[in-house]
């Protein structure tokens, strides 16, 4: 019989056993199909990408003093960060669940951050991570938004916040707009084999 590793849904967290030799399975619970090898790289780049960081952490301006420690551990951190970016890489290949997307964004608009300030990735590639984090912050506002606007106003006051909420969102769309153009001309500049799937592509504004 097959070895088999236990791995958390990611949508319903339900503990699922996986026989080793899969690659695809769906979820007995909520009937999500999980694409496995990216799952497992998500896992395995949000390790690397946590051990990183506290190595990054740990190198504070007093110790980067004593220049050995400082080298040494900024060479530690860097392999793990290189180490998460490539499994992110290929966890992004399929769909995420939207948290987990949300948080691969995050960490790899950190680390390319981080890889810039030592030319070590290309500055469209970074801009490409850090557009995509704009893009979501956006889309994050022009929601909260459209919350609070499908309460009814009472009274004047109130509705000059929500004259203000409307314009607010008309801002937040043609910058959507214009995010969106940037980010395709940034694929195209990158020349992806396989662009990530790192956009919330089905994310619509909500009429009010
Ligand atoms: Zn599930």
């Amino acid at each position: 019989m097959d070895a088999t590793t236990t791995f958390t849904c990611p949508y319903c967290e339900t503990e699922l056993s996986i026989p080793d030799s899969l690659w695809y399975t769906t979820c007995d619970q909520c009937r999500h199909h999980l694409d496995l090898k990216s799952q497992f790289a998500f896992l395995r780049g949000l390790d690397a990408f946590s051990e990183g960081q506290n190595l990054f952490q740990k190198v504070n301006p007093k110790k980067r003093m004593r220049r050995q420690f400082f080298l040494t551990t900024d060479r530690d951190a860097l392999d793990l960060f290189r180490q998460a970016y490539s499994s992110l890489q290929v966890a992004f290949l399929s769909e995420l669940e939207p948290n987990q997307r949300l948080l691969g964004v995050e960490m790899m608009t950190s680390m390319t951050q981080e890889f810039q300030l030592r030319l070590m990735v290309s500055p469209v590639e970074a801009q490409y991570w850090n557009t995509l984090m704009i893009e979501h912050t956006a889309q994050v506002e022009y929601d909260r938004l459209s919350q609070k606007l499908s309460q009814p106003a009472s009274g004047l006051l109130e509705q000059i916040k929500y004259w203000r909420w409307t314009g607010r969102q008309k801002t937040l769309l043609q910058s959507l707009k214009k995010l969106d153009a940037k980010l395709e001309s940034l694929e195209k500049a990158i020349e992806f084999t396989d662009p990530p799937k790192a956009r919330n592509k089905t994310w619509k504004p909500k009429s009010t």
